[in-house]
């Protein structure tokens, strides 16, 4: 998986970094940013579940597997 966020979508909601703390982080701007390196098999299925769950759509995984 390779997760990319668009920034222009995001409302900063929080959903994402409550269901996958460890892979959606806010940076020092309030922006989301994904932790790419830190996606393994065993939470990947919480990635998906964050995807899913982003009121707006702006998580996308550009590394379809
Ligand atoms: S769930 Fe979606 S809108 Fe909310 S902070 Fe995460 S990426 Fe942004």
């Amino acid at each position: 998986m390779n997760i990319n966020i668009d920034q222009d979508k995001c409302l900063r909601c929080g959903m994402c970094t409550g269901i996958a703390m460890d892979i959606f982080e806010f940076d020092d701007d309030g922006n989301i940013k994904p932790n790419n390196d830190k996606i393994t098999d065993e939470n990947k299925g919480e990635v998906e579940e964050a995807i899913a769950s982003c009121p707006v759509g702006a998580i996308s995984n550009t590394a379809e597997e």
